[in-house]
């Protein structure tokens, strides 16, 4: 029996997995050239268009979190600006395989060597369309992985993901990846556990292993007592999701009944479908990044009306918090956010939306008109000082004497802001004309405790529960208790039953949580005596 191999990576999709490592093989056979220019870009269009169907088959099959990125890649394959390269290079003589991989790489590499971590996370959806028409050009087919397997390597396309049969388990361990990924935010949906930024030993692993998607733990030719500890675990954690499933539907309250509000976090509106109105409070931050990062430029006032207007319909008379343009950041936008040396330092959030009055100004008209369609409230992000505030605010008011003079239906909205800046945490009572507050504890902690959130070898220091963050949040409660200014939580840290106890116990009553955390954060305040 070989020794045990106990590796540490990032938890990125909670859950366990044992079973048979199966390695990804990216090697793809070899394509046979053609002859001449003609036939070698005719093998090229024809690759491509395998890929293009291939995909169209896995989107007939898709759900709502898989089909727009499928939608992307599909766009990717028609898109002149990806494929012209590669057929100027086959006119210039290289072989299609040749043309199409260089095409490919160039478009990748600009993704893959950013500093950023969502840019690196797309690049995996470019490569996947690189391989799946290479695969193509050489025929060859790629091995899908048994059920129940624990999925290795590098990283992982998306395609591959959806062409995997997860039905009986298994998981998936990467030496690469992210846990922003399309990849990882999949594995999430579908409850399949996954490990990202493992080490990667001298050779390829194989045999059993265990896989720990709560701690990022990944065990090759585990001992008895890892097995024994690790199905305790896994057992254990499905005795608690089937406990929490109880408190989904009812109202949460702490075992000494204080009565707590749970609100979810949403990003593109059709995530609300899977989610009944009745089993949350509404919604504490619906993020409007993903709006921007689309194809085709940024949205205009109508695409955006429409998205807002769906959310605060599907939730009738229950809150919805709409979060105006967080770019740039961990959160880069296309034709919006520039480059920086330090994005999280820099013009991200407010500071860039004032800097672009022109783009904020769209989304502002929408806000409003969607207004009238629901109880809107909205927020803004990285506030550090006052005047961004007043400045942002003065937008609306603007704004609403355009839609007034134009006769077009809108209100004025409750203006909010995020806090996540320790300047704000530290001086609340400068920024108490805000109607309320809503705690980023995804950005307070990393700015407080100076340990990137997309960080792993700082990511014991990224600990909300510490306790200088604690005592901001804390002081933010009692500010806000005694001010009348609303306070709540939007960060990761809201939905996580560890730190749920802490939060509450620093004032807080409003939580907003990502809607797969819903049960969990019933449950854990449950278990909150106060
Ligand atoms: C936060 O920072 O906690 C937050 C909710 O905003 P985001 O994660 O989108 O930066
Ligand atoms: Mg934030």
């Amino acid at each position: 029996m070989p020794a045990p191999l106990r590796l540490r990576g990032i938890a990125a999709s909670p859950g366990f997995a044992e079973g048979p490592i199966f390695p990804i093989s990216e090697t793809i056979g070899r394509y046979e050239q053609k002859n001449g220019v003609e036939a070698e870009r005719e093998a090229l269009r024809r690759a491509i268009a395998e890929a293009s169907s291939r995909l169209e088959g896995l989107m007939s099959r898709a759900t709502d979190e898989s089909a727009e990125m499928l939608e992307f890649q599909l766009a990717m394959l028609a898109d002149d600006a990806l494929t012209e390269p590669a057929y100027a290079a086959i006119s210039g003589g290289a072989a299609a395989d040749i043309a199409w991989s260089r095409a490919l790489d160039a478009e990748c590499a600009g993704y893959e060597s950013s500093d950023n971590e969502y840019f690196r996370a797309r690049a995996a959806d470019l490569r996947d369309i690189r391989d799946q028409v290479l695969a193509s050009l050489s025929g060859s087919l790629r091995e899908v992985a048994p059920t129940g397997s624990i999925v290795y390597g590098h990283d992982i396309t998306p395609t591959r993901f959806l062409e995997t049969d997860w039905s009986q388990g298994g998981g998936i361990a990467l030496t690469a990846g992210s846990a922003a990924s399309h990849v990882a935010m999949l594995a999430r949906a579908r409850g399949v556990p996954m490990v990202v930024a493992l080490p990667a030993p001298k050779s390829v692993p194989a045999g059993i292993a265990l896989l720990d998607g709560l701690e990022g733990g990944f065990v090759v030719s585990p001992s008895v007592s890892d097995l024994e500890r690790y199905r305790v675990r896994a057992q254990k954690l499905s005795e608690v999701r089937r406990e929490a499933a109880k408190y989904l539907a009812a109202a949460a309250a702490t075992c000494d009944g204080t009565a707590v509000r749970v609100l979810v976090n949403v990003a593109d509106p059709s995530d609300v479908k899977a989610i009944d109105i009745a089993w949350c409070d509404g919604v504490g931050l619906m993020r409007t990044e993903f709006l921007y990062g689309r194809q085709g430029g940024l949205p205009d006032e109508e695409t955006q009306y429409q998205a807002y207007r769906r959310v605060l319909e599907w939730a009738g008379d229950k809150p919805v918090t709409i979060r105006t343009v967080d770019a740039g950041g961990d959160k880069p936008v296309a034709g919006l956010t520039v480059e920086e040396t330090n994005p999280f330092l820099g013009l991200r959030g407010i500071r860039l939306t004032l800097a672009r009055p022109e783009i904020f100004r769209v989304q502002v008209r929408a806000l409003l008109r969607a207004s009238n369609h629901g109880s809107l409230k909205v927020m803004f992000p990285m506030v550090s000082d006052p005047e961004e505030y007043d400045r942002a605010a003065a937008f609306f008011h603007s704004e609403a004497a355009s839609l007034s003079k134009e006769g077009a239906p809108h209100s004025v909205p409750p203006l909010g802001i995020m806090v996540e800046v320790p300047a704000v945490a530290i001086t609340p009572e400068r920024f108490a004309h805000a109607a309320f507050f809503s705690i980023g504890s995804n950005d307070l902690t990393q700015y407080v405790m100076a340990a990137a959130r997309d960080n792993p070898s700082v990511a014991g220091l990224n600990d909300v529960r510490n306790p200088a963050v604690l005592k901001l949040v804390g002081g933010l409660a009692t500010f806000g208790a005694s001010n009348a200014v609303p306070v709540s939580l939007c960060g990761d840290a809201g939905g996580d039953p560890s730190a749920i106890p802490d939060l509450l116990q620093a004032g807080l009553r409003d939580l907003s949580v990502a809607p797969a955390q819903l049960a969990m954060a019933k449950a854990a305040i449950a278990g909150v005596s106060l």
